[in-house]
């Protein structure tokens, strides 16, 4: 029998080449020098269009390391590759990060000083991001903790170390448009924050293209939440409690004065704004149908390609 295996960690993929030379070789340091410990790296590429980063990934899996490497069959996004990651992970911890060295391997073993907590997030003490992504991280942050009961006290972030106990749990949630931050806080509460630092990204280019943070943010606010539904409502009240009074004070006006010209114009202004409202509100009731019918249908968040598992034993 083999050591089992202490720590996993999870690396969505995407696009990335040369980052993942690094970060491999900085891995196997922190694990065999720094904490002394038994790991394996799981990559998932998230069908990167780069034409380089898969025969890159099968190169590092032909390392004498513990190093499993995924590819999905298409692109489904950062949460739905994490969760594949997990569904392969054999270790007692699961560290989940990013793979383009923004996230630094020599953090982990700060992160590992607190795995008696079931959910340990690296905080960033000074973000390298550009101040549109600042400040749609900081609304998130505040979301975060409207919406999907975030510990107040703590920040969210991407560079996790999970209790194995967590990721199993995860794994059971079965939901179409998972969000794993939302998943990690529906199991658990036992949050706590680590310092780390927090690197430019010197490989590549970020992956998210402002089409998938608008996608990403439209999950994360409708399927965590009844929020925007609600919100629609009380607009939606608020505007035809207005028009109703605005209705009476016209009909009770024409009785004491001679409306020479009729209002055309005012006519049609109301009539725009509501049936607009009344859009609105249908695109979004529609938007939730679309959802509840593919959560019914129950599709996987990813679908596996090729996999390659490590037969490297320690
Ligand atoms: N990622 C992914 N699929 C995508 C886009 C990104 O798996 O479609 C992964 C990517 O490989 C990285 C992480 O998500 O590990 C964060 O991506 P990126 O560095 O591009 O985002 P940023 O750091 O700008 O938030
Ligand atoms: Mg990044």
């Amino acid at each position: 029998m083999p050591n089992p295996i202490q720590y996993s960690v999870v690396v969505p993929v995407y696009n990335s080449t040369d980052s993942l030379i690094e970060l491999s070789d900085r891995l196997e340091t922190v694990f065999k020098e720094t904490l002394k410990a038994s790991y394996e790296v799981i990559f998932v590429d998230d069908a990167s269009p780069n034409p380089e980063t898969w025969p890159t990934l099968q190169k590092l899996q032909q390392l004498p390391r513990n190093i499993s490497i995924v590819q999905l069959t298409r692109n489904f996004g950062k949460p739905g590759a994490v969760l594949c990651g997990f569904s392969q992970v054999q270790g007692k911890f699961v560290v989940m990060m990013d793979d383009d060295l923004q996230h630094f391997p020599e953090d982990i073993p700060h992160l590992a000083q607190k795995k008696n907590h079931d959910i340990v997030i690296g905080h960033f003490k000074k973000k390298e991001h550009g101040w549109a992504k600042r400040v749609t991280s900081d609304m998130k942050g505040w979301l975060d903790s409207v919406l999907l009961g975030k510990p107040k006290h703590v920040s969210n972030g991407a560079f996790v170390l999970l209790k194995r106990e967590v990721v199993d749990a995860v794994l059971k949630l079965q939901v179409a448009y998972p969000y794993i931050s939302a998943l990690l806080f529906f199991v658990s509460k036992d949050v706590v924050n680590v310092d780390v630092r927090h690197g430019k990204r010197t490989y590549g280019k970020t992956g998210y293209t402002l089409g998938k943070l608008v996608g990403q943010f439209l999950n994360f606010i409708i399927n965590n939440s009844s929020l925007l539904l609600r919100g629609v409502a009380v607009v939606g009240m608020l505007f035809s409690t207005m028009s109703i009074v605005l209705g009476i004070y016209y009909f009770v006006r024409s009785f004491f004065q001679v409306v020479n010209v009729p209002g055309w114009t005012s006519m049609i202004v109301v009539m725009l704004f509501s049936t607009g409202l009344i859009l609105f509100a249908l695109g979004v009731i529609g938007e939730y149908l679309i959802r509840i019918i593919n959560g019914i249908e129950n599709r996987p968040s990813y679908i596996v390609r090729h996999k390659r598992t490590s037969n490297y034993d320690k």
